[in-house]
């Protein structure tokens, strides 16, 4: 039985979910003075981590997280490694380091620190179980610490629940496309033979992770995060293949120890078609602003994060928070992000029709034509769309493009 009350306090904004997305959506709201409060079900922010939190420099830096404690940074890189699923190795060396692995968990407690200290407040042990409503339009959040039940009316929510929303529906939204989600499996390991300190390793192909890929990512300490995910059949099962039947990976892994595992799904399918409603947004996982072909979820969540807090403080200064206010989000991330979503999304199906046979024969061929002399100069991974574009003048870049289309074509008649 719950004890029923209303809250007594203001609210302009409730965020839910205090992952790293709400968080920094509390941010953005904070520093242009609106009333914020961020509800998280979990005592604590940033536990349980299921991530393996490895992200792109310059779009830290381009948004503003570009000072993150040291300690905080497990590792930067300067090269990727590509396994086709027979071992072949397609190597990139960058000019300088382009990527980092965070601790997911400081990293999620760092950002909701930033938000607090601009005013943001937080209301932890707190879970939203629904919806406020009223003639269709959302008014607020239904929440329970312990055993109360409260009503909390604000102006606007943020859905910013992660993957598991159920809050979209009751908004009336669609959720996200079913046929992209894949299951993921991130253990953290010791013990790991033959680390490359430097180097991300990516080891594609059916054999180890069908409908996407596995990864291990080496930590300046000597451990490593190994993780994997896959579109059917057991996550855990496919780990325990990579680790003894691969025959790069399984060098490396044979003699490692888990310490810990955690299981997470992963949606690749695009954004959902429509992230507002009258007194509604949806941000990161919950709106499935994740990139389809890597499953990284942070960085896009955290730049439609902060168009959600501008678009939203407008709204409110305004005194206009209907749907039709509120598209300019979807207008804005659209254009921000729209054209890398359709590339991204190309790729992974183009990934996912080809055979294990033909991607070792592409990375083959990439090495054949230099590919990786091409790419030694890429400082961003997040905005695939406009890379394509930037290099698709370089012959190796081209002739890459040919092969791979003919790949495809062959594959989809
Ligand atoms: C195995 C794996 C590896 C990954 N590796 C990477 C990577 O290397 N790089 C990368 O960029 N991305 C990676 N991702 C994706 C990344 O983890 C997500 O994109 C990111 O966490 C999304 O952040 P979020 O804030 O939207 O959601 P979440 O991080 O899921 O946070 C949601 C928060 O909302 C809270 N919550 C949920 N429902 C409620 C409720 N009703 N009331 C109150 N609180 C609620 C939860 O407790 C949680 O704290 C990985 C994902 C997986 C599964």
């Amino acid at each position: 039985m719950f004890n029923v009350q209303l809250a007594k306090e203001h609210i302009d904004v409730a965020v839910v979910g205090g992952g790293p997305v709400g968080s920094f959506a509390a941010l953005h709201l904070a520093k242009l003075r609106t009333n914020v409060m961020v509800f998280e079900e979990h005592e604590t922010v940033g536990v349980p981590s299921h991530c393996a939190g490895h992200l792109s420099i310059l779009s830290l830096r381009n948004l503003g997280l570009h000072q993150l404690p040291s300690s905080m940074v497990e590792n930067i890189f300067s090269q990727a490694n590509f396994y086709s699923p027979a071992g072949f190795k397609f190597s990139v060396k960058l000019a300088k380091p382009v990527t980092c692995a965070v601790n997911r968990e400081a990293f999620d407690k760092y950002v909701a620190s930033m938000a607090e200290a601009a005013g943001a407040r937080y209301s932890l042990n707190s879970r939203v179980e629904s919806l406020l409503m009223d003639g269709g339009a959302v008014r607020g959040v239904n929440v329970t610490r312990g055993s109360v039940l409260e009503m909390v009316p604000a102006k606007i929510v943020i859905d910013a629940e992660g993957i598991s929303s159920r809050l979209l529906r009751q908004a009336g939204l669609a959720g996200f496309n079913g046929d992209g989600l894949v299951y993921g499996v991130e253990a953290e390991v010791e013990n790991v033979r033959d680390l490359e300190l430097d180097a991300v390793e990516v080891f594609l192909g059916k054999a180890y992770a069908p409908g996407f890929y596995a990864w291990l990512i080496p930590r300046r300490d000597g451990t490593a995060k190994v993780g994997l995910a896959a579109k059917r059949g057991n996550p855990k099962m496919f780990l325990r293949r990579l680790i003894h039947r691969h025959p790069v990976a399984s060098e490396k892994l044979r003699n490692a120890r888990i310490q810990r595992i955690t299981f997470h799904p992963i949606t690749l399918g695009g954004p959902i078609p429509k992230a507002y409603a009258d007194g509604f947004m949806v941000v990161g996982d919950a709106a499935s602003q994740v990139k389809p072909t890597t499953g990284g979820g942070v960085i896009f969540g955290l730049a439609c994060a902060r168009i959600a807090a501008e678009v939203a403080h407008d709204a409110i200064r305004r005194g206009d928070v209907s749907s039709a206010s509120l598209q300019l989000y979807q207008k804005r991330f659209t254009e921000a992000l729209g054209f890398d979503f359709h590339v991204m999304l190309w790729a992974r199906r183009f990934l996912d029709s080809i055979s294990d046979e033909k991607l070792d024969s592409l990375l083959r061929f990439y090495t054949w034509i230099g590919l990786d002399k091409t790419l030694a100069n890429v400082e961003d991974i997040d905005f695939q769309g406009k890379l394509l574009l930037r290099i698709l003048n370089k012959p190796a870049m081209f002739a890459a493009l040919v092969y791979l289309l003919r790949i495809y074509l062959s594959a989809n008649p």
